[in-house]
C-alpha cells in the first residue's frame, strides 16, 4: 500500500503555511527563497497558501489523485509537523472531498 499523501495534497491546498524566515536559504535555512514571502522580519509564508483557492507553490500534481511536493527535502518546519490522520489532516481531506483516514498514523 503507498503513503496516503501520494495520492492525496490537500493540506497544502487548504491552509497557510508561515515559518521563521530563518528557515529560508538566504538565512542559512534550506527553503527556496523564491517560494517563500515576506509577511513581516521575522515570519514567512509559503507562496500561494494565502490564495482564495490554496495552493502551495512547491506542490505539483493533482490533489486527491498524484501529488509530490516539489522541495520535500527542503520543505518548512511546519510541513514536517503535520501528521497524517490528524485532526487537521482529516479536515483538509474532508474539504476536498476525500475520505477520512481510517486508522492511520505515521
Ligand atoms: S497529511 Fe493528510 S491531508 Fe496532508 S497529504 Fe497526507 S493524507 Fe493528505
Ligand atoms: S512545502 Fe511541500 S509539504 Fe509544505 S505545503 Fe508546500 S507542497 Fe505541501
Amino acid at each position: 500500500m503507498s503513503h496516503p499523501c501520494l495520492s492525496c495534497g490537500a493540506c497544502c491546498a487548504s491552509f497557510r503555511v508561515d515559518f521563521s524566515v530563518h528557515e529560508l536559504q538566504e538565512r542559512g535555512g534550506k527553503v527556496p527563497d523564491g517560494l517563500a514571502d515576506a509577511i513581516t522580519d521575522s515570519l514567512c509564508r509559503m507562496r500561494g497558501t494565502d490564495h482564495l483557492r490554496v495552493r502551495c507553490a512547491a506542490l505539483t500534481g493533482k490533489v486527491g489523485q498524484k501529488v509530490a511536493c516539489g522541495i520535500y527535502e527542503w520543505r518548512p518546519s511546519p510541513c514536517h509537523e503535520f501528521a497524517a490522520g490528524s485532526d487537521a489532516c482529516q479536515q483538509a481531506r474532508q474539504r476536498h472531498g476525500l475520505p477520512v483516514l481510517q486508522g492511520v498514523v505515521f
